[in-house]
């Protein structure tokens, strides 16, 4: 609760002075309490277009977290959830999703499963027909409840709070790094978990052509980036034993091919914002209006399938995405 603490007082000192930046923070890290970051990188919200501000990565000097700083309040961050938002993602093409999510639940004893940020729960219905009994929590109110399962509404981690069970295994896919409050989350799930209960965890990954040069992250949703290296710091702090991290490309992606195009348009000043315009038009027009660059742009897509393919990108465990599978300490 210090760390919430310290970013309210933070928050509200902005405010005083920032007019209309009253809905934008500057959080500590959250891992370590340290206020000293540098700037990554800064990009624009490209996926809905919600405004076209600039929304830097920092990293934490101290123990490497990387997070978005400054960031929208927990009040402000709604608008940034357009309602379709969740459309489509609980589609039939999710079940080859869920096929390669239960990998993680195949070798475990069924029991009660707690599925966090659960949308409209397709996934906890997956689990359910495989012999678990599940329940789910979802912030957001534009997801429904069409197979009639236990979904509880709030927003995370106090709604974990209310929670009095104790779960066998909790799951969290790409929900992470939308927390305002990481560690909050890990120990919300450390008190809901039974002793020696698994917690499957997936986020993208900082240490990636992903994340770091492709500019495939979703701001500002995605408020936390993290690696390997922190996910076992914050197993460390709250109790778990981090068993494995898996590198994967089969879930959401994570290969980060784009990286050497994005960098190459940033290199030339052209910026990551025409690339993505540019790849919006036909390929004749893009070699009919600006054939220097569509040429190279040609030439390093087939560069990255070389260097950047799946195979490749798991063994260097260099992928966007990664997958943690946690254990509660005893
Ligand atoms: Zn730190």
């Amino acid at each position: 609760m210090a760390a919430a603490d310290q970013i309210n007082t933070h928050t509200s000192q902005e405010a005083a002075g920032a007019g209309q930046e009253a809905d934008i923070e500057k959080p500590r890290c959250n891992l370590c309490g340290a206020d000293d970051a540098v700037v990554l990188y800064t990009d624009s919200d490209h996926r809905y277009f919600v405004d076209d501000r600039q929304w830097p990565v920092v990293m934490c000097k101290r123990c490497k977290l990387a997070y978005l700083s400054p960031r929208p309040t927990p009040s402000a961050i709604g608008r940034y959830y357009p309602s379709n938002f969740y459309v489509g993602r609980d589609s039939v093409a999710a079940q080859k999703r869920y096929q390669r999510q239960w990998r993680y639940l195949a070798p475990l004893k069924p029991g009660k499963l707690l599925d966090i940020g659960c949308a409209n729960g397709d996934w906890m219905q997956f689990v359910k027909d495989r012999g678990w009994s599940v329940t789910g929590i979802e912030p957001s109110e534009n997801s429904e409840n069409p197979h009639g399962l236990d979904i509880r509404r709030g927003r995370i981690p106090e709604a974990l709070y209310d929670v009095h069970d104790s779960f066998d295994a909790v799951t969290a896919w790409a929900v992470f790094e939308h927390f305002h409050d990481p560690l909050g989350g890990f120990e919300a799930v450390a008190r809901v978990l039974k002793p020696g209960g698994h917690l499957i965890l997936l986020v993208t990954n900082i240490r990636s052509p992903f994340s770091r040069y492709a500019y495939q992250e979703d701001l500002p949703r995605h408020l936390y980036f993290f690696s390997d290296k922190t996910l076992a710091a914050y197993a460390e702090k709250t109790g778990f034993d981090l068993l494995r991290v898996d590198h994967t490309t089969d879930i959401f992606g994570g290969s980060g091919r784009g990286a050497l195009r994005a960098q190459a348009f940033q290199a030339l000043g052209l910026g990551v914002s025409t690339l993505r315009e540019f790849h919006q038009l036909p390929l004749a027009q893009r070699f009919r209006e600006r054939p220097a660059v569509a040429a190279m742009d040609a030439a390093l897509a087939v560069t990255e399938r070389f260097v950047l393919n799946d195979t490749v990108v798991r063994a260097l465990r260099v992928s966007g995405i990664i997958v943690g599978v946690f254990r509660r300490r005893g």
